[in-house]
């Protein structure tokens, strides 16, 4: 067994870390992950922590589910992997298609498999462009996309992530058109939430027109954006984009992949929570718990008839599309969150959590708590009135992240917002254990910014 001090000091000389600041790493040391249980895990020291970020966003049934990890370990015996190119498919691809296609909104019937969110992306606009091309020529290549969007870190989907997240990169963004961040907390001062949703509904318009309406293949979206700071739009918005994109006939691409299996206590949320039919739907993270990496790009029958038509061959696919015991994963993952009504659970849980979440609003550093159901975010500020930020020297995130863990609860810190997307499962004893650690955490740090 390494100690924890070797694999720190292994990590040091060798492990790039993903979305960190590598001389900070470097400075500050890590915490080794060692173990976990529920809706916990453990450091290697045998520090036990409340998950409060589920993984990253993805653990939705928790940990410990040993008929995940015995449905993964069947498969491995039998077949551990075999390519689905061609004429090839296997079981577990085949059933977790149909499943998905039973629970995915009306004619979403088509399923590509990849192995996480990018991918899902990705292989959402490639799909796209691919059918357009099959129409006919000059085809449609534009895609809309916000500011604030995360939608992965390949060279396509950084392009598609708004420009926030794009620092040490210079690529091909004349695909992409970015629109306003529906973001009221910071709409411009004097501007009502009416007034703000006709804004980015307009300004969405104006740009479909400027670009040409038979120029914009898709438009994209989260339908809560996570990364990007949680931020859930105006209500009407999902249904005005969503009316705008049919008037034009832009596809509209729902990227899920935080916000389905349940984390808004639905499915997909776009559908069952915020009434609208995507074209595609893009899904990862809770579609397997993150036991094992998988995604799905759920299409239309629409976009399918034409891309599946005698003629050009869609050549796009990955070594692991269809990965058998990443599916088999899926599917008991699946079935537990069906058979233990996860969904409805989250909808009783849920505003609890946010409930609890809210009330640290008379904090003077918290400026605001948005978010819904096990999708949150608490958003720090030097002052509530003017909504001005501290410093970025403060590091005012990054300090409350560490005063939560010194406390027992893991949350992830992104410049002055802090992020919760805990599993599912929490129990509501635990749920107001995180709002005290939180409050004592936060005073804490309140206490440190005064030094
Ligand atoms: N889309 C959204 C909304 C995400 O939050 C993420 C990752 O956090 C991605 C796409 C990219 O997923 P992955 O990191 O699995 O490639």
């Amino acid at each position: 067994e390494k100690s924890a001090q070797e694999a720190w000091e292994q990590d040091r000389a060798h492990l790039i870390h993903p979305f960190s600041s590598l001389a900070a790493n470097k400075e500050e040391g890590c915490t080794v992950m060692a173990g976990s249980d529920g809706v916990h895990v453990m450091d290697a020291e045998g520090n036990r922590f409340y998950d409060g970020i589920g993984g990253l966003w993805c653990v939705n049934v928790g940990y410990g589910r040993e008929e995940i990890i015995e449905a993964i370990v069947k498969q491995l015996r039998e077949l551990p992997f075999y390519s689905a190119f061609n004429n090839l498919t296997n079981k577990p691809a085949s059933a977790l298609a149909a499943k998905l296609a039973e629970l995915a909104p009306g004619k979403l019937n088509h399923v590509f498999f990849g192995t996480g969110g990018s991918v899902a992306n990705d292989s959402a606009v490639r799909l796209v462009h691919h059918y357009f091309n099959r129409i006919g020529k000059p085809y449609r290549k534009k895609i809309l996309s916000r500011q604030n969007a995360y939608h992965g870190s390949t060279h396509l989907t950084i392009a598609l992530t708004g420009p926030v997240y794009q620092a040490g990169w210079d690529g091909a963004t004349d695909l992409v058109h970015y629109l306003s961040a529906p973001h009221s907390y910071r709409r411009p001062a004097g501007v009502s939430e009416e007034g703000f949703l006709d804004f980015l509904i307009q300004e969405m318009e104006d740009a479909i027109l400027k670009l040409g309406p038979d120029n914009v293949a898709a438009f994209i979206a989260e339908p809560i954006m996570g990364a990007g700071g949680v931020i859930v739009p105006p209500e009407g918005y999902h249904k005005r984009t969503f009316d705008l994109c049919r008037k034009y006939g832009i596809f509209y691409i729902s990227d899920e992949v935080v916000t389905a299996f349940g984390r808004l206590g639905h499915m997909f949320a776009s559908f069952d929570k915020f009434g609208i039919e995507p074209d595609i739907i893009a899904s990862a993270k809770g579609i397997s718990s993150g036991y094992q990496p998988l995604s799905a790009t759920i299409i239309s029958d629409e976009i399918f008839e034409v891309i599946s038509r005698p003629g050009a061959a869609f050549f796009h696919g990955f070594t692991y599309s269809c990965h058998p015991a990443a599916c088999a994963a899926g599917l008991k993952n699946i079935e537990i969150i069906e058979r233990e009504k996860i969904c409805e659970r989250v909808r009783k849980t849920g505003p609890i959590f946010e409930k609890t979440l809210h009330k640290l609003e008379d904090l003077d550093l918290v400026g605001e708590v948005r978010g819904s159901h096990f999708m949150m975010c608490i958003e720090s500020v030097a002052d509530k009135k003017t909504k001005a930020l501290l410093p970025a020297e403060a590091n005012v995130g990054k300090r409350i992240a560490q005063n939560c863990q010194k406390r027992g609860l893991i949350v992830r810190p992104l410049g002055q917002l802090n992020i919760l997307s805990p599993p599912l499962t929490l129990e509501v004893a635990q749920i107001e254990e995180i709002g005290a650690i939180l409050r004592q955490s936060i005073k804490a740090t309140m206490d440190d910014l005064k030094k």
